[in-house]
């Protein structure tokens, strides 16, 4: 009899994981919270790398797809300094596949295709042990009973604790997103400064990078090392540069007299509070954020660097579920190997009591990779958003190529 597997998580780890097993003609059940496909916006663009993302997408055989979808340009990266100076500007060649982006929407449509996600079925815990399988309950409080759970259900996993109780842990660093809509035609001098792929600013503990998706649209990201409940005591979030003179800050001391707490749904307030923060910045650069639409507020949570668990039968992770680490490019490229991978494991696996130890030596594979990736990334985090700024440009210089 064919083992029953549900994926928890319909993020790019669970797709890529159900994409691969249908296509070796297993069944998969994939167990999604969101209630429908489109019901929040899929987020920002995704450099999928040619040994990670773009493996994945070839194991699922959507390479050729990805290829028409994706944004060789994309790779293109400008950097600047806090008074506009270009310090670098590297533009890939035509031809350049090492990691195109692709809207995150874009992907998951892709990678949806014909697989038929279970919308709306939020999981609350997962329960291994019991004798007919692994028990999953579901907030409205059904249960279900599998042979194998893989939890792909990002940073805050309900599966997780069934298998280790490592919680993601701030990592000092905040952002605030916000974006641009169809910059070409209503801020061409943003779109100019934006180029056709990324522009990064970095200064003493703070950077703002500017990332452009398909159809004009931009995705602004405020990076600041600060106290995770910064919004709430704002006086002492003037205190990021210690050689900034208070009256620089004019904007925010204002606002924190008026009240000591930032509303982060009050888009003006959030604004007026990160101008002050970035006073001094060039002009072109702030105008990001005047012209930004809403704000998204998201302190950078990570998981230990080299976070394993002890083998629990029925029951894995993968992608940010089993190792969250800053947002600089990787994780959803190894989420996505990672599906693959398994997904192939278990299609190989003809005896059904062979699957554990399929799924056993998947997750020794996976741990060792994202190790040297958490390692990677947390020093990139440091060095991004760091007390100096050439810290940033010496990571680009190292990891561009010349
Ligand atoms: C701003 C930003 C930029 C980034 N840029 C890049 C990049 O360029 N390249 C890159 O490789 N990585 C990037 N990352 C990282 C990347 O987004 C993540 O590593 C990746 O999305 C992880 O995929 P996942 O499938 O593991 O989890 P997720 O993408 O978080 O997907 C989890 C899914 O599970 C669902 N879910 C959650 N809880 C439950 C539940 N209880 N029950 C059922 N379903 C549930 C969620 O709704 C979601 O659909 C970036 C991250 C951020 C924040």
């Amino acid at each position: 009899m064919r083992p029953r597997i549900a994926v928890i998580g319909s993020g790019p780890a669970g797709l890529s994981f159900a994409r691969v097993l249908h296509r070796h003609g297993r069944p998969v059940t994939v167990l999604e919270r969101d209630p429908a496909r489109d019901a929040r916006p899929a987020g920002g663009t995704l450099d999928l790398h040619k040994g990670l993302g773009q493996l994945a997408l070839e194991k699922a055989g959507l390479l050729a797809e990805f290829q028409e979808l994706s944004r060789p340009e994309g790779q293109a990266m400008r950097i600047l300094d806090t008074d506009g100076t270009v310090l670098r500007d590297w533009q890939p060649r035509p031809d350049d596949q090492a990691n195109p982006e692709i809207d995150r929407g874009q992907l998951r449509d892709l990678m949806l295709g014909p697989l038929d996600v279970q919308w709306g079925r939020t999981v609350t815990e997962v329960v291994p042990g019991s004798r007919d399988g692994v028990l999953v309950h579901f907030s409205d409080g059904q249960q279900e009973t599998y042979d194998l759970v893989i939890g792909a259900d990002g940073a805050w996993s309900r599966v997780r604790p069934a298998v280790s109780s490592a919680t993601p842990q701030y990592t000092g660093v905040t952002s605030v997103e916000t974006s641009l809509d169809d910059v070409d035609t209503r801020h061409p001098e943003l779109a100019r400064l934006v180029g056709d792929g990324s522009v990064g600013v970095y200064g003493v503990n703070r950077a703002i990078v500017a990332q452009r998706n398909s159809g004009g649209h931009v995705k602004v990201h405020v990076q600041f090392r600060v106290e995770l409940d910064w919004h709430t005591r704002l006086n002492r979030h003037v205190d990021l540069d210690r050689h900034a003179a208070l009256d620089r800050h004019a904007d925010l001391n204002r606002h924190a007299a008026l009240d000591a707490s930032l509303d982060l749904a009050d888009v003006e307030a959030v604004r007026s509070s990160l101008l002050a923060l970035f006073d001094g910045w060039a002009a072109p650069v702030l105008d990001l954020l005047r012209h930004g639409t809403a704000f998204v507020h998201r302190p950078l949570y990570v998981l230990p660097v080299s976070h394993t668990w002890a083998h629990v039968p029925g029951v894995t992770l993968l992608g940010d579920a089993a190792h969250l680490m800053p947002p600089l490019g990787a994780g959803a490229n190894l989420a996505m190997l990672e599906g693959a991978e398994l997904a192939e494991s278990i299609a190989a696996v003809r005896d059904p009591e062979a699957l554990d130890e399929a799924v056993r030596a998947f997750e020794e594979q996976m741990w060792a990779r994202a190790s040297t990736w958490a390692n990677i990334t947390a020093a990139g985090l440091e060095r991004l958003v760091s007390p100096d700024p050439s810290q940033a440009v010496a990571l680009f210089d190292e990891v561009q190529p010349s």
